[in-house]
């Protein structure tokens, strides 16, 4: 559909620029037609997206954990790294995070939202040790003080799973 979308948005721009008169441009029939369709195909994608965040969140609140706890991923902050900053546009984050907050509401589920500034990745689960050269390429977390190695993700999920809510104050 990405690639449909990317198709009629060319199309769109020739048609525009075969019609233009100076520095007029006019809208033909056919630019309206495409117009319309390019509205659709983005009308869809947004469905797609949105229906997965639903089956992501209802599978984890399926699970009937008693709490969850989920890190603002200081999403401005990432925008501006223009690798990451599509995927998360399209992942939907902020999405992501309401709907989990309205659905752990209704289901008297205990909804945590970590300050943003706790470093999840960077401490070690094991020892506590907080590593302050982490870089985002570093797949796997190794423990400078106590030798722990695992994955980053896992380890940042255990630090998140036993966030205290008083280490916000
Ligand atoms: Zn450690």
């Amino acid at each position: 559909m990405k690639k449909r979308l990317k198709r009629l948005q060319r199309q769109v721009s020739r048609k525009y620029e075969a019609n233009r008169e100076g520095c007029q441009f006019n809208k033909t029939n056919n630019i309206i037609k495409l117009e319309k369709a390019i509205k659709l195909v983005y009308r869809k994608l947004n469905n797609i997206r949105t229906n997965h965040i639903h089956q992501a969140t209802n599978m984890i609140i399926k699970l009937r954990p008693y709490r969850v706890v989920m890190e603002d991923l200081n999403i401005s902050g990432m925008l501006k790294n223009k690798h990451l900053s599509k995927a998360i546009q399209e992942q939907g984050f902020y999405e992501f995070i309401r709907q989990m907050q309205y659905k752990c509401k209704f289901n008297g589920i205990e909804f945590v939202q970590v300050d943003k500034f706790y470093p999840s990745s960077k401490t070690c689960s094991c020892c506590g040790n907080v590593k302050k050269d982490l870089k985002l390429k570093d797949r796997m977390y190794v423990c400078d003080i106590c030798g722990l190695e695992m994955d980053r993700d896992k380890n940042a999920s255990i630090n998140l799973g036993s966030y205290k809510i008083f280490e916000e104050v």
